[in-house]
């Protein structure tokens, strides 16, 4: 218990912070930073995003606090501080960056931060789990949980979504091999014990979960992006995946939206010992 202060490392120029932790848990937060150097030009892609994620930083810290309040862990944060009209970690070099060096240097330092964690994850309680933490402005107003399955796929019915070809696709790909309960890649997609269905059972609408177990065909949906298939157990390793979107009234709450970071955590860590160690004690 109480190990902290722990060690926060800043990249170039502070464009992005690492925060140590203790724990098989991984947050990165790619779009909520708010620095517009002018030694960075603006993105100039046609068409691309380039809002904030307005509050994941406050999320994932309050998500952070709450665990150590709980647990005496802390789980890893990686955060971008840089605007997105300056870098999108959440895409490919390319894209993210536009050719430009700084901006290339933030992004190879984001991933690189991701990738330390993970490898130290699984180094030292050998699986664990990672969350790539974004807002997003759709319409219905809930959370969207991305496991590289797109709602086209999940309004698939079971046994074909069942089917092994998509497994190695998943973010989930290490659990679906190895969970505790040897559950089907259903049952943890939308299952009554899916990170949906504990969500919702806290009070928050979730896709995909037991109640909402895919989004319909014209609700748009975030299935998961760059960050959660390279960092994931998708791209190989025992550290698995999911992209949190929150909508965006939740965010917009001062209480609520921590109330939501405290239910999170609570539910990691009940996926944690649910999946991976039965044994947590905390
Ligand atoms: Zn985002």
């Amino acid at each position: 218990m109480g190990q902290a202060p722990y060690n926060h490392v800043f990249g170039t120029k502070d464009y992005v912070e690492y925060v140590e932790g203790n724990m098989p848990f991984v947050i990165s937060i790619p779009h909520d930073g708010t620095l517009r150097p002018e030694d960075i030009p603006d993105r100039t892609c046609i068409g691309c995003s380039k809002n904030q994620d307005i509050y994941t930083i406050e999320i994932g810290k309050a998500i952070r606090e709450h665990i150590f309040k709980l647990t005496g862990f802390y789980p890893y944060l990686i955060i971008s501080h840089l605007h997105r009209a300056k870098l999108d970690p959440n895409r490919s070099i390319q894209e993210a960056a536009d050719k430009h060096e700084l901006a290339e240097i933030a992004w190879t330092e984001f991933h690189h931060f991701i990738d330390s964690a993970i490898t130290e994850v699984e180094q030292k309680f050998g699986k664990g789990l990672y969350i790539d933490l974004h807002g997003h402005r759709h319409k219905v107003d809930r959370v969207e949980l991305g496991y590289l399955v797109s709602g086209e796929e999940l309004r698939l019915p079971d046994e074909f979504l069942n089917d092994e070809s998509f497994h190695e696709y998943s973010s989930l790909k290490s659990l679906i091999s190895n969970n505790n309960k040897s559950y089907s890649y259903i049952a943890l997609l939308r299952g009554p014990e899916s990170f949906g269905a504990m969500l919702e059972n806290r009070g928050y609408t979730t896709v995909p979960s037991l109640n909402i177990p895919f989004p319909k065909e014209d609700e748009p949906f975030f299935s998961g992006g760059f960050n959660t298939e390279k960092h994931s157990s998708r791209s190989g390793g025992t550290v698995d995946g999911i992209q949190v979107e929150i909508g965006l009234e939740l965010r917009m709450e001062p209480v609520g939206r921590i109330e939501f970071a405290k239910t999170l955590s609570e539910v990691v860590l009940k996926y944690l010992k649910t999946y991976y160690f039965e044994n947590l004690t905390y």
